[in-house]
């Protein structure tokens, strides 16, 4: 029997319905229309509330949950990207496989409850602290895949392929744990994860070569041929660093776009993470082929890697997603407002980004610029279907409740507005992922479980670093 679940605001695509029904059968939406009580018997009444699709969060390393808050201090004279690296590498080579399934599920229950629904999981913890294989080569990738299991996250798990420390760089032994010998090897594991999880509707593999400047461009071109094969999504760290940059022009004389785009590596089905130093090749390339833009602002802001020039990517019509990345905030809706925001502060201007949405009686809204970063495009930088409430879509769905202190007040004109620019996790009242209700009434029932897990597993490993 199907569910109609009946609110005071349903959002489709960008329309918000008043009075609307979403009706859900066996884990797929069947049915988003205004309110009718022949049509809709027995509703599931939520009142107060806007149903909105799940959030797609397009780019996580879980792990670097464990991170938050450690890295927020100065040791020598100045502290940037590569700094921050190192203590990230130290963590990572400490995580026992419990623990990164502990720290996981801490981040995969923060984002459940901040109102993603879908995880792209970019991970690249394979090895043993000594760089040995575990007996299976993809046991930590398991562990992960278990832990957005255990909080009903639906997750794409992009397995990293890395190869080397860099272009004429010396092994790093702080890398041991994500090296893999040669390409062939990372194809097979690859395939032996996807047949360990192929039976989980929830589950999706994916393939991503670290960086350009993390493997060769033989491996680019292995991956690039496994992938017209499979049909695989596949993600790649781009133009985040400066440094990068110039290593990679080192290397090929050419920037780490003009490579992917040399090895086939660039076509709707690539997501590039970051693309925050691009010049007008790269823009063209990215135009042309059209790949993803997964920008990760509140990282990225973070890090001080840079600000996304989303307006210039935008005017060529590029596609922009979110990614939650080193998860030092898990917000989707603080990810929105910072694209937009961080050209209001460049620009000295406000909606910037308005000038690419429809015109509706004489307005454009930055809000219908913004939201598709966070749904339909995080579906598409993930290969998925979800992202979008209407019929024959997963029922990834969230309840944003209106009584919330920051979106009191609003209406449909409102809505979109208050939540890409004013919302904040707090509002998202209630959670479903393939129409199972995993976060309820702003609580996920394994809640207390996993933050004691988190904390548990948080002092064993800080006692170890
Ligand atoms: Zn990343």
């Amino acid at each position: 029997m199907p569910d109609h679940h009946r609110a005071r605001f349903v959002v489709r695509h960008q329309a918000v319905i008043e009075d609307g029904v979403v009706t859900i059968d066996r884990g797929r939406v069947v049915g988003v229309d205004p309110y009718d009580p022949a049509r809709h018997p027995e509703a599931i009444e939520h009142g107060d509330v806007a149903l909105v699709p799940g959030l797609v969060n397009a780019h996580s390393h879980a792990f670097q949950r464990a991170l938050k808050g450690r890295a927020e201090h100065l040791t020598t004279g100045r502290d940037d990207f590569w700094s921050w690296r190192t203590v990230m590498y130290g963590m990572a080579n400490a995580l026992t496989p419990a623990q990164l399934e502990a720290v996981s599920a801490m981040a995969f229950l923060e984002m459940a409850r901040a109102g993603f629904t879908t995880v792209g999981e970019f991970h690249y913890l394979h090895n043993q602290p000594d760089g040995a294989p575990y007996d299976d080569p993809n046991a930590l990738a398991h562990h992960v895949v278990r832990a957005a299991r255990r909080i009903g996250l639906r997750i794409v798990l992009l397995r990293v392929a890395y190869g080397r420390a860099g272009f004429r760089e010396p092994p790093n032994p702080l890398q041991r744990r994500f090296i893999e010998p040669d390409v062939y090897t990372y194809l097979g594991r690859v395939s032996a994860l996807e047949a360990a999880w192929r039976d989980d509707p929830l589950v999706e593999i994916g393939m991503a070569p670290h960086s350009v400047r993390a493997v060769t461009d033989k491996w680019l071109w292995a991956i690039g041929e496994h992938q017209r094969v499979m049909k695989l999504p596949v993600h790649v760290h781009a133009c985040e660093q400066r440094a990068e940059l110039e290593a990679c022009k080192a290397e090929y004389g050419r920037l780490p776009i003009e490579v992917l785009a040399d090895e086939e590596l660039l076509g709707p089905r690539v997501s590039l993470i970051h693309a925050t130093h691009l010049d007008r090749r790269a823009v063209d390339l990215i135009a042309e082929r059209g790949p993803t833009v997964v920008a990760c602002p509140l990282t990225e802001a973070n890090l001080g890697d840079g600000v996304l020039p989303a307006r210039r990517l935008l005017q060529r019509s590029a596609h922009i997603a979110i990614g939650s990345d080193g998860q030092s905030r898990i917000d989707p809706w603080g990810e929105l407002a910072q694209i937009e925001n961080n050209l209001r502060l460049r620009d000295e201007r406000r909606n910037v980004l308005a000038r690419f949405a429809p015109e509706r009686e004489g307005r454009r809204h930055t809000a219908e610029v913004l939201w598709p970063m966070a749904t339909e495009h995080g579906a598409r930088s993930l290969g998925l279907d979800c992202g979008v409430l209407a019929r024959g879509h997963p029922a990834d769905m969230l309840a944003i409740d209106l009584r919330d202190p920051a979106l009191a007040g609003t209406t449909a004109e409102t809505l979109l507005a208050d939540l890409t620019l004013g919302a904040s996790p707090r509002a998202v009242r209630d959670v479903w992922v393939a129409g199972e209700h995993i976060v309820r009434g702003g609580r996920h029932a394994d809640e207390d479980a996993i933050i004691d897990g988190y904390r548990d597993a948080m002092k064993a490993l800080v006692a170890a670093l």
